[in-house]
Protein backbone atom coordinates (compact mmCIF):
# COMPACT_ATOMS: atom_id res chain seq x y z
CA UNK A 1 0.00 0.00 0.00
CA UNK A 2 1.72 3.57 -1.30
CA UNK A 3 1.50 6.37 1.26
CA UNK A 4 -0.67 7.97 -0.85
CA UNK A 5 -3.40 5.12 -0.94
CA UNK A 6 -3.17 4.98 3.31
CA UNK A 7 -3.51 8.56 2.83
CA UNK A 8 -6.81 8.67 1.30
CA UNK A 9 -8.39 6.26 3.24
CA UNK A 10 -8.38 8.74 6.17
CA UNK A 11 -11.81 9.99 6.94
CA UNK A 12 -11.94 13.56 5.76
CA UNK A 13 -13.43 15.93 7.77
CA UNK A 14 -16.23 16.74 6.47
CA UNK A 15 -15.46 20.65 6.88
CA UNK A 16 -11.86 20.02 6.04
CA UNK A 17 -12.35 22.62 3.60
CA UNK A 18 -13.83 25.17 5.24
CA UNK A 19 -11.36 24.57 7.80
CA UNK A 20 -8.66 25.14 5.80
CA UNK A 21 -7.02 28.55 6.23
CA UNK A 22 -7.38 29.87 2.59
CA UNK A 23 -6.15 32.99 0.37
CA UNK A 24 -8.38 34.52 -2.76
CA UNK A 25 -6.37 36.35 -4.60
CA UNK A 26 -8.66 36.49 -8.31
CA UNK A 27 -12.06 38.02 -6.84
CA UNK A 28 -14.03 40.98 -8.48
CA UNK A 29 -15.98 42.88 -6.21
CA UNK A 30 -19.38 43.01 -8.35
CA UNK A 31 -18.94 39.70 -9.69
CA UNK A 32 -18.78 38.03 -5.58
CA UNK A 33 -21.90 39.86 -4.32
CA UNK A 34 -24.08 36.44 -3.12
CA UNK A 35 -27.25 36.03 -3.56
CA UNK A 36 -28.15 37.34 0.03
CA UNK A 37 -26.54 40.83 -0.44
CA UNK A 38 -28.42 41.20 -4.50
CA UNK A 39 -31.76 40.57 -2.32
CA UNK A 40 -30.72 43.91 -0.45
CA UNK A 41 -30.13 45.59 -3.63
CA UNK A 42 -32.63 44.60 -5.26
CA UNK A 43 -35.11 45.97 -2.36
CA UNK A 44 -33.27 49.06 -2.66
CA UNK A 45 -34.22 49.39 -6.07
CA UNK A 46 -37.40 47.98 -7.22
CA UNK A 47 -37.91 50.38 -10.41
CA UNK A 48 -35.15 48.36 -11.91
CA UNK A 49 -37.02 45.21 -12.03
CA UNK A 50 -34.43 42.96 -11.64
CA UNK A 51 -34.65 39.87 -10.04
CA UNK A 52 -31.82 37.48 -8.41
CA UNK A 53 -31.98 35.19 -11.38
CA UNK A 54 -30.48 37.83 -13.37
CA UNK A 55 -27.64 37.96 -11.67
CA UNK A 56 -26.90 34.32 -10.57
CA UNK A 57 -25.58 31.03 -13.01
CA UNK A 58 -27.60 27.95 -10.54
CA UNK A 59 -25.50 24.57 -9.95
CA UNK A 60 -25.82 22.68 -13.55
CA UNK A 61 -26.56 25.91 -15.47
CA UNK A 62 -24.04 27.49 -17.58
CA UNK A 63 -23.95 30.57 -19.99
CA UNK A 64 -21.86 31.96 -22.65
CA UNK A 65 -19.11 34.24 -21.84
CA UNK A 66 -21.01 36.81 -23.69
CA UNK A 67 -24.21 36.59 -21.36
CA UNK A 68 -21.48 36.61 -17.96
CA UNK A 69 -20.51 40.21 -19.20
CA UNK A 70 -24.14 40.98 -19.69
CA UNK A 71 -25.06 40.06 -16.10
CA UNK A 72 -22.34 42.60 -15.10
CA UNK A 73 -24.18 45.26 -16.84
CA UNK A 74 -26.99 44.25 -14.62
CA UNK A 75 -25.13 43.68 -11.89
CA UNK A 76 -23.86 47.12 -11.70
CA UNK A 77 -27.21 48.99 -12.06
CA UNK A 78 -27.55 47.69 -8.58
CA UNK A 79 -24.31 49.20 -7.12
CA UNK A 80 -24.06 52.80 -8.44
CA UNK A 81 -23.93 54.67 -5.29
CA UNK A 82 -21.09 54.52 -2.80
CA UNK A 83 -23.20 53.83 -0.16
CA UNK A 84 -23.69 50.47 -2.39
CA UNK A 85 -20.69 49.41 -3.07
CA UNK A 86 -19.69 50.48 1.00
CA UNK A 87 -21.95 47.52 2.03
CA UNK A 88 -21.47 45.41 -0.69
CA UNK A 89 -17.31 45.50 0.18
CA UNK A 90 -18.59 44.74 3.80
CA UNK A 91 -20.85 41.75 2.80
CA UNK A 92 -18.30 40.13 0.72
CA UNK A 93 -15.43 40.44 2.61
CA UNK A 94 -17.68 39.07 5.56
CA UNK A 95 -18.81 36.24 3.58
CA UNK A 96 -14.99 35.49 2.42
CA UNK A 97 -14.31 35.43 6.34
CA UNK A 98 -16.69 33.71 6.65
CA UNK A 99 -15.51 30.73 4.75
CA UNK A 100 -12.14 30.59 6.31
CA UNK A 101 -10.13 33.04 4.10
CA UNK A 102 -7.33 34.84 5.55
CA UNK A 103 -5.99 37.17 3.20
CA UNK A 104 -7.67 38.70 0.35
CA UNK A 105 -6.93 40.71 -2.48
CA UNK A 106 -10.35 42.22 -3.98
CA UNK A 107 -10.54 44.10 -7.31
CA UNK A 108 -12.50 46.22 -9.22
CA UNK A 109 -12.62 48.57 -11.41
CA UNK A 110 -13.39 52.48 -10.54
CA UNK A 111 -16.68 53.34 -12.26
CA UNK A 112 -18.51 56.85 -12.40
CA UNK A 113 -21.92 57.12 -12.17
CA UNK A 114 -23.62 60.48 -13.14
CA UNK A 115 -27.13 59.71 -11.82
CA UNK A 116 -25.85 58.75 -8.38
CA UNK A 117 -22.89 61.48 -8.40
CA UNK A 118 -20.54 58.60 -7.77
CA UNK A 119 -16.94 59.29 -9.22
CA UNK A 120 -14.15 56.53 -9.54
CA UNK A 121 -12.59 58.38 -6.65
CA UNK A 122 -15.75 58.05 -4.64
CA UNK A 123 -15.87 54.63 -6.08
CA UNK A 124 -12.39 53.27 -5.07
CA UNK A 125 -12.71 55.35 -1.39
CA UNK A 126 -15.93 53.53 -0.46
CA UNK A 127 -14.00 50.31 -1.52
CA UNK A 128 -11.49 51.66 1.21
CA UNK A 129 -13.65 52.26 3.86
CA UNK A 130 -15.69 48.89 3.82
CA UNK A 131 -12.14 47.66 4.15
CA UNK A 132 -11.50 49.82 7.01
CA UNK A 133 -14.96 48.76 8.62
CA UNK A 134 -14.17 45.19 8.38
CA UNK A 135 -11.12 45.82 10.29
CA UNK A 136 -12.08 47.49 13.12
CA UNK A 137 -15.01 44.76 13.89
CA UNK A 138 -11.98 42.61 14.20
CA UNK A 139 -12.88 39.87 11.40
CA UNK A 140 -10.03 37.63 11.30
CA UNK A 141 -8.92 38.10 7.28
CA UNK A 142 -6.87 40.63 5.79
CA UNK A 143 -7.91 42.49 3.02
CA UNK A 144 -6.35 44.28 0.17
CA UNK A 145 -7.37 46.19 -2.87
CA UNK A 146 -6.40 45.83 -6.75
CA UNK A 147 -7.56 48.53 -9.15
CA UNK A 148 -8.71 47.22 -11.74
CA UNK A 149 -8.13 48.61 -15.98
CA UNK A 150 -11.25 47.09 -18.19
CA UNK A 151 -9.56 46.93 -21.53
CA UNK A 152 -12.81 47.67 -23.19
CA UNK A 153 -12.24 51.42 -22.06
CA UNK A 154 -9.50 51.85 -24.40
CA UNK A 155 -5.66 53.85 -23.27
CA UNK A 156 -7.08 56.96 -22.02
CA UNK A 157 -9.50 55.52 -19.53
CA UNK A 158 -6.73 53.40 -18.65
CA UNK A 159 -4.28 55.90 -18.35
CA UNK A 160 -6.59 57.79 -15.88
CA UNK A 161 -6.92 54.54 -13.83
CA UNK A 162 -3.31 54.25 -13.25
CA UNK A 163 -2.95 57.68 -12.05
CA UNK A 164 -5.66 56.71 -9.72
CA UNK A 165 -4.17 53.82 -8.49
CA UNK A 166 -0.64 55.49 -8.23
CA UNK A 167 -2.61 57.72 -6.42
CA UNK A 168 -3.94 55.35 -3.85
CA UNK A 169 -0.74 52.95 -3.72
CA UNK A 170 0.96 56.07 -2.23
CA UNK A 171 -1.75 56.78 0.36
CA UNK A 172 -3.23 53.52 1.39
CA UNK A 173 0.34 51.92 2.84
CA UNK A 174 -0.52 49.18 1.12
CA UNK A 175 -4.24 48.16 1.24
CA UNK A 176 -4.40 49.68 -2.55
CA UNK A 177 -1.19 46.75 -3.58
CA UNK A 178 -1.39 46.94 -8.07
CA UNK A 179 -2.98 46.82 -10.92
CA UNK A 180 -5.24 44.23 -12.64
CA UNK A 181 -5.91 43.88 -16.44
CA UNK A 182 -9.50 42.92 -17.19
CA UNK A 183 -12.30 42.84 -19.48
CA UNK A 184 -13.63 40.96 -22.45
CA UNK A 185 -11.12 37.85 -23.83
CA UNK A 186 -12.62 37.71 -27.17
CA UNK A 187 -10.82 40.09 -29.21
CA UNK A 188 -9.21 39.93 -32.57
CA UNK A 189 -5.63 38.86 -32.49
CA UNK A 190 -5.67 37.07 -28.95
CA UNK A 191 -2.27 35.40 -29.51
CA UNK A 192 -0.39 38.55 -30.18
CA UNK A 193 -1.83 40.78 -27.51
CA UNK A 194 -1.44 37.87 -25.01
CA UNK A 195 2.56 37.74 -25.93
CA UNK A 196 2.61 41.51 -25.22
CA UNK A 197 1.05 41.14 -22.01
CA UNK A 198 3.59 38.26 -21.19
CA UNK A 199 6.63 40.57 -22.02
CA UNK A 200 5.73 42.62 -19.55
CA UNK A 201 6.57 40.30 -17.62
CA UNK A 202 3.15 40.63 -15.39
CA UNK A 203 3.37 39.38 -11.54
CA UNK A 204 0.34 36.26 -11.61
CA UNK A 205 -1.50 35.75 -14.26
CA UNK A 206 -5.75 35.76 -14.09
CA UNK A 207 -7.13 32.15 -15.65
CA UNK A 208 -4.55 31.60 -18.41
CA UNK A 209 -7.68 29.25 -19.69
CA UNK A 210 -6.63 31.25 -23.71
CA UNK A 211 -2.48 29.93 -22.91
CA UNK A 212 -3.07 25.75 -23.48
CA UNK A 213 -6.84 26.56 -25.68
CA UNK A 214 -6.21 25.20 -29.24
CA UNK A 215 -8.12 28.27 -30.27
CA UNK A 216 -6.06 31.15 -28.91
CA UNK A 217 -2.81 29.30 -27.09
CA UNK A 218 0.10 27.39 -28.38
CA UNK A 219 3.39 25.70 -27.04
CA UNK A 220 5.40 28.95 -26.94
CA UNK A 221 2.83 31.04 -24.83
CA UNK A 222 3.03 27.87 -22.34
CA UNK A 223 6.53 27.61 -22.13
CA UNK A 224 6.56 31.31 -21.48
CA UNK A 225 5.06 30.95 -18.33
CA UNK A 226 6.63 28.18 -17.42
CA UNK A 227 10.29 29.30 -17.64
CA UNK A 228 9.05 32.53 -15.72
CA UNK A 229 7.28 30.45 -13.59
CA UNK A 230 4.53 33.47 -13.36
CA UNK A 231 1.89 32.60 -11.05
CA UNK A 232 -2.00 31.47 -12.71
CA UNK A 233 -5.15 32.12 -10.72
CA UNK A 234 -7.13 29.05 -11.30
CA UNK A 235 -10.78 29.50 -11.23
CA UNK A 236 -12.47 25.87 -12.50
CA UNK A 237 -16.34 26.88 -11.94
CA UNK A 238 -15.87 30.36 -13.85
CA UNK A 239 -14.83 28.46 -16.44
CA UNK A 240 -17.11 25.58 -16.52
CA UNK A 241 -20.22 27.88 -16.29
CA UNK A 242 -18.89 30.43 -18.77
CA UNK A 243 -18.23 28.04 -20.93
CA UNK A 244 -14.11 28.18 -21.69
CA UNK A 245 -13.66 24.87 -20.26
CA UNK A 246 -15.84 22.22 -21.21
CA UNK A 247 -15.76 20.30 -18.69
CA UNK A 248 -13.94 20.15 -14.66
CA UNK A 249 -11.77 17.19 -15.72
CA UNK A 250 -10.69 19.46 -18.72
CA UNK A 251 -9.62 22.27 -16.58
CA UNK A 252 -6.25 23.32 -17.07
CA UNK A 253 -5.15 22.93 -13.10
CA UNK A 254 -4.94 19.25 -14.13
CA UNK A 255 -1.97 20.31 -16.89
CA UNK A 256 -0.63 23.09 -14.64
CA UNK A 257 -0.54 20.92 -11.01
CA UNK A 258 1.44 18.04 -12.55
CA UNK A 259 4.13 20.00 -14.26
CA UNK A 260 4.16 21.69 -10.01
CA UNK A 261 3.65 25.08 -11.54
CA UNK A 262 2.49 27.87 -9.29
CA UNK A 263 -1.08 27.46 -9.34
CA UNK A 264 -3.80 28.98 -7.25
CA UNK A 265 -7.24 28.68 -6.54
CA UNK A 266 -9.71 30.91 -6.57
CA UNK A 267 -13.28 31.69 -7.23
CA UNK A 268 -13.28 35.09 -9.81
CA UNK A 269 -16.70 35.61 -9.20
CA UNK A 270 -18.46 33.69 -6.45
CA UNK A 271 -22.01 35.56 -6.33
CA UNK A 272 -22.29 34.82 -10.36
CA UNK A 273 -20.86 31.88 -10.03
CA UNK A 274 -22.75 30.68 -6.52
CA UNK A 275 -19.39 28.83 -5.96
CA UNK A 276 -17.63 29.59 -2.61
CA UNK A 277 -13.77 29.22 -2.40
CA UNK A 278 -13.72 26.12 0.31
CA UNK A 279 -16.16 24.65 -2.89
CA UNK A 280 -13.38 25.39 -5.72
CA UNK A 281 -10.50 23.78 -3.41
CA UNK A 282 -13.32 20.68 -2.72
CA UNK A 283 -13.93 20.55 -6.75
CA UNK A 284 -10.26 20.53 -7.73
CA UNK A 285 -9.42 18.01 -5.00
CA UNK A 286 -12.30 15.45 -6.28
CA UNK A 287 -11.25 15.77 -9.71
CA UNK A 288 -7.67 15.97 -9.54
CA UNK A 289 -7.41 12.82 -6.93
CA UNK A 290 -5.58 15.19 -4.15
CA UNK A 291 -4.96 14.22 -0.78
CA UNK A 292 -5.38 16.29 2.13
CA UNK A 293 -2.29 16.91 2.68
CA UNK A 294 -2.13 18.19 -0.90
CA UNK A 295 -4.54 20.43 -0.74
CA UNK A 296 -3.02 21.85 2.06
CA UNK A 297 0.30 22.56 0.44
CA UNK A 298 -1.54 24.08 -2.17
CA UNK A 299 -3.30 26.62 -0.01
CA UNK A 300 -0.26 26.96 2.10
CA UNK A 301 2.00 27.73 -1.39
CA UNK A 302 -0.08 30.53 -2.20
CA UNK A 303 1.01 32.43 0.19
CA UNK A 304 3.92 32.67 -1.62
CA UNK A 305 1.89 34.49 -4.24
CA UNK A 306 0.62 37.66 -2.53
CA UNK A 307 0.80 41.09 -3.33
CA UNK A 308 1.40 42.42 0.11
CA UNK A 309 4.95 42.34 1.62
CA UNK A 310 7.05 39.65 2.78
CA UNK A 311 6.01 40.75 6.76
CA UNK A 312 2.47 39.83 5.56
CA UNK A 313 3.72 36.79 4.10
CA UNK A 314 5.64 35.79 7.55
CA UNK A 315 2.18 36.28 9.62
CA UNK A 316 0.18 34.08 7.02
CA UNK A 317 2.45 31.09 7.16
CA UNK A 318 2.78 31.57 11.67
CA UNK A 319 -1.11 31.50 11.10
CA UNK A 320 -1.04 28.29 8.63
CA UNK A 321 1.62 26.23 11.00
CA UNK A 322 -0.61 27.32 13.93
CA UNK A 323 -3.79 25.80 12.59
CA UNK A 324 -2.37 22.82 10.71
CA UNK A 325 -2.77 20.18 13.20
CA UNK A 326 -6.18 21.41 13.73
CA UNK A 327 -7.44 20.87 9.97
CA UNK A 328 -5.48 17.76 9.56
CA UNK A 329 -5.88 16.84 13.08
CA UNK A 330 -2.77 14.39 13.49
ZN1 LIG B 1 -11.71 37.37 -13.38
Amino acid sequence: ITMEAEEQQQPWKTDFYLELPKVELHAHLNGSISSNTMKKLIAKKPDLKIDDQMTMIDKGKKRTLEECFQMFQTIHQLTSSPEDILMVTKDVIKEFADDGVKYLELRSTPRRENATGMTKKTYVESILEGIKQSKEENLDIDVRYLIAIDRRGGPSVAKETVKLAEEFFLSTEGIVLGLDLSGDPTIPNQKKETQMLLDLLPDRIGHGTFLNSCEGGSLDLVDFVRQHRIPLELCLTSNIKSQTVPSYDQHHFGFWYSIAHPSVICTDDKGVFATLLSQEYQLAAETFNLTQSQVWDLSYESINYIFASDSTRSELRKKWNHLKPKVLHF
